[in-house]
């Protein structure tokens, strides 16, 4: 045994780290597999800056963010991606001998993020139309400091509705934060709780640049809380979380023309996205297609394997998400430009099942 497997925490040595769609995957020529935006945008750099430590909150940053949300800007915190936040929120509220509650099948970072803080994971199924089983919910709740919920859904495109949200906010007042992750809220703006940060102090919101903003490059995310929760997230993160490049490119994609844009390209891959629900739907070996709240599909074919493996002989890459909790052959299609849809349908039409 080497000295540093020796002496690596428990808890980290049986940990398998989160198969991300670029760290399990390599190669191909189109990915579909991350939920990314197929756009990649310009951006001006000025470098005349770089000498000096970035702001710990960049206040331009904070401010353009607080305006596109609708909140006060003492009710945001940007952090590394969403993923920072969802680890801030453990190790901010989580003591060692208490529990994070997850409604799977859902992402898979909430859980991997606890155990890298050894903090233990309770996991609540989902209904089997994906709504929250709160009866569940509700006779595990006991030791639970964070609850974590995704809506719309990665992997599933599902969403929570506003009523089930409220019951566990409810659930869980003066208890437990309520931590919403809505990485995909611009693809359905309707179904965000942004609105009730100042009305609920366990409720907070998560977001982030990598999706609809078509950024996961730079690794962008934010929190949405009541101020007393930001402040204690701000003495949990690192004194520098938002590089220089990363605040100009992040205000410049949040400025009227930037929202504009990702407006305009989120009416390009719902375009996409029709086109594709609509031909799963007529493809005979695929007897499910999920309903999406979101930039991605998911579906089902009993010849889950064959299709996956013929995306990838023809350099298209998709999500096996098969092998988890209620998503039996389930395979997950990010939506990509017109010419990525083409080449997906054309081979997902000749395939012979
Ligand atoms: C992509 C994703 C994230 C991570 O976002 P980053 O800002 O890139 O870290 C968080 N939550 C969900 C549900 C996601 O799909």
């Amino acid at each position: 045994m080497s000295l540093a497997e020796q002496l690596t925490r428990q808890n980290i040595k049986g940990l398998v780290p989160y198969a991300s769609a670029r760290r399990s995957m390599s190669g191909g020529r189109i990915w579909l597999n991350a939920n990314e935006s197929p756009f990649a945008n310009d951006y001006q750099l000025d470098s005349s800056v770089l000498n000096r430590y970035p702001d710990f909150q960049p206040p331009e940053l904070i401010k353009s963010y607080a305006q596109f949300a609708g909140v006060q800007t003492n009710q945001v915190i940007a952090s590394r991606g969403a993923d920072e936040a969802i680890e801030l929120l453990i190790r901010t509220f989580c003591e060692n001998d208490e529990s994070i509650m997850i409604c799977p099948p859902t992402y898979g970072m909430y859980a991997i993020s606890a155990e890298t803080s050894n903090i233990n994971t309770k996991k609540v199924p989902l209904n089997a139309d994906f709504s929250l089983n709160l009866d569940a919910m509700a006779q595990q709740k006991s030791g639970v400091k964070v609850v974590f919920i995704c809506t719309p859904n990665n992997p599933t495109g599902s969403v929570i509705s506003h009523e089930q949200i409220k019951a566990v906010l409810d659930m869980f007042e003066g208890q437990a934060i309520v931590a919403i992750d809505e990485a995909y809220i611009e693809f359905s703006p309707e179904n965000s709780v942004a609105s009730w940060v100042s009305q609920y102090p366990n409720l907070a919101v998560m977001r982030t640049l990598s999706k609809a903003f078509a950024l996961a490059g730079i690794r962008c995310g934010f929190t949405l809380a009541n101020q007393h929760i930001i402040e204690a997230m701000s003495k949990v993160i690192p004194p520098y979380p938002i590089s220089w490049p990363v605040a100009q490119i992040a205000c410049q994609a949040l400025s009227a023309d930037g929202i504009a844009r990702m407006q305009s390209q989120l009416g390009c891959i719902n375009e996409q996205k029709a086109r594709i629900a609509q031909a799963l739907t007529e493809l005979p070996y695929i007897y499910e297609v999920l309903p999406s709240a979101s930039n991605f599909i998911m579906f089902r074919t009993e010849h889950k394997k064959a299709l996956f493996d013929t995306l990838i002989e023809q350099g298209i890459l998709i999500r096996d998400y098969s092998s988890q909790v209620m998503l039996d052959n389930s395979l997950r299609i990010s939506v990509g430009n017109k010419e990525e849809t083409d080449a997906l349908l054309s081979v997902m039409k000749a395939f012979n099942a």
